[in-house]
């Protein structure tokens, strides 16, 4: 059949309403009928391309109805829960860190019900929600003060800018990063009326640099931790508490870190990483450092800034701190987040468990989970030692040894991740020598389940 024979076959949109109508019982008639005008938009497209997607006897009705069908049920542009079978713990693309069982339940609870989120209770008047974070953020990390944004860009702007705008800002070349391409240290400064002064080189900075770069306006040391690259080989950089001594000779110049990801678990101690751990920065004495709640925290989205209280109280009285202030969710998420940390209840941190897991315990995981997979012709599989990552832009040097179920089929790796995708729950995977790799670091037992269905339902 010609193209235009079937352009001609094409069904008038009202008739394929008219018919869908019946099954979407409820559904308003103009968004069938958008529906409808999309999927026959589709097929006239595929048909004009001449993509031989399409069967030259195809029932372009019957085609049509079932795009539309899938168009008004499914939830593309919605946000949607998907199952990280990819390893890499804090992936962002997929929303980070996910939140432990008693932050979701005080999250549910804050926002069914009221809350003091700005009201005293003891006083019986209006209240600030600063206190409702600051107390549990000075334990967690020893600092004297803390105020929460709402993410860590968010605090390194208000920092500048409350802080340092008109006054310059040293930082080592080597450090002025770029984070997932939206994020660039020197363009939020820009944007903040600080003035950016570069020392250095790209892979080396000393001391002397930062000394010979201060004047009377100076007004701070920005370090910034470059955690999604490393810099090998031939390197220095200045530590945050060498700055510390060249402050005491200069106590107008602010101390401030922003430490990305910022650990509050001693994974450094367990052979994981290099990561420095809050309060041993805010104990050699600096200012102020600021991380975020989403990443190596575990927590919610956030931007957590610690330190001095002198300093401190100028960003709560900054306008902008209004303008970036969070919300009550993101509150009740955090505190459940940071008491965890009080009581040393690191495994229920998600997060924490997940980078914590050894590849003993996820060898047996690919074990059990092999078993429940019935036989497929098209399909093999097989277990495969690999390395998992943290994520987030954080310890990029740091693998995490795993296990992996790897399966292959005959049509190849991007077939069989496209089947996962289309999962009712999608499921994302990694993909390595025509292999689809399934990390079950990032899984729980619960999703190991949809997994398996998942597997079970590949066909040829
Ligand atoms: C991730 C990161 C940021 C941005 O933090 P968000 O919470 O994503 O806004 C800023 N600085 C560093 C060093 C980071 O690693």
């Amino acid at each position: 059949m010609a193209k235009s024979d079937l352009l001609r076959q094409l069904p008038a949109v009202h008739e394929v309403v008219k018919e869908i109508s019946l099954e979407m019982n409820g559904k308003p008639e103009k968004e069938i009928t958008r529906a409808v005008q999309e999927a026959v938009g589709y097929w006239r497209n595929n048909i004009l391309s001449g993509s031989n997607t399409i069967d030259l006897n195809a029932d372009l009705q019957k085609l049509i109805k079932e795009t539309a069908r899938k168009k008004l049920v499914s939830s593309y542009n919605q946000i949607r829960t998907v199952i990280n079978a990819s390893g890499v713990v804090i992936h962002t693309n997929l929303g980070r860190s996910r939140l432990s069982e008693k932050a979701v339940e005080r999250m549910t609870q804050t926002a069914q019900m009221y809350s003091n989120l700005e009201y005293n209770l003891e006083k019986g008047k209006r209240g600030s929600r600063h206190d409702l974070t600051e107390e549990l953020i000075k334990r967690v990390t020893g600092a004297e003060a803390a105020i929460v944004v709402n993410n860590n860009a968010a605090a390194v702007y208000l920092v500048l800018k409350a802080l340092a705008k008109n006054k310059e800002v040293i930082v080592s070349r080597g450090e002025l990063v770029e984070i997932g391409g939206s994020f660039r240290v020197s363009s939020i400064m820009e944007e903040s009326g600080a003035i950016l002064k570069e020392v250095g080189t790209t892979n080396k900075t000393h001391l002397a640099d930062y000394e010979k770069a201060i004047n009377e306006n100076t007004g701070m040391f920005l370090k910034v931790h470059t955690s999604n690259f490393k810099i090998i080989g031939f390197t220095k950089g200045v530590s945050s508490s060498e700055l510390m001594r060249l402050k005491k000779a200069t106590p107008h110049v602010i101390m401030y870190e922003d430490l990305g990801s910022g650990a509050l678990y001693p994974f450094q101690k367990g052979g994981i990483g290099e990561e420095p751990l809050i309060s041993s920065v805010i104990k050699d004495g600096i200012d102020l450092v600021s991380f975020s709640g989403d990443k190596l925290l575990g927590g919610p989205q956030a931007g957590i800034i610690a330190g001095k209280k002198k300093y401190i109280d100028i960003l709560k009285m900054h306008q902008l701190a209004r303008v970036l202030r969070v919300d009550k969710f993101t509150i009740a998420a955090l505190n459940e987040t940071l008491t965890a940390y009080l009581n040393e209840d690191f495994l229920s941190i998600p997060t924490v468990r997940d980078i914590l897991k050894t590849s003993d315990e996820i060898k047996i995981k690919v074990y059990t989970l092999m078993r429940k997979i019935e036989d497929e012709p098209h399909l093999s599989m097989n277990i495969l030692e690999e390395f998992s990552q943290v994520g987030g832009g954080t310890m990029p040097d740091v693998q995490l040894p795993t296990y992996c179920l790897a399966l292959k089929h005959e049509k190849g790796a991007a077939y069989l991740a496209k089947h996962f995708r289309d999962h009712e729950v999608p499921i994302i995977v990694r993909i390595k020598d025509d292999e689809v790799l399934l990390d079950l670091r990032t899984v729980t037992d619960d999703e190991e389940k949809i997994l398996i269905e998942a597997i079970n339902s590949v066909t040829a």
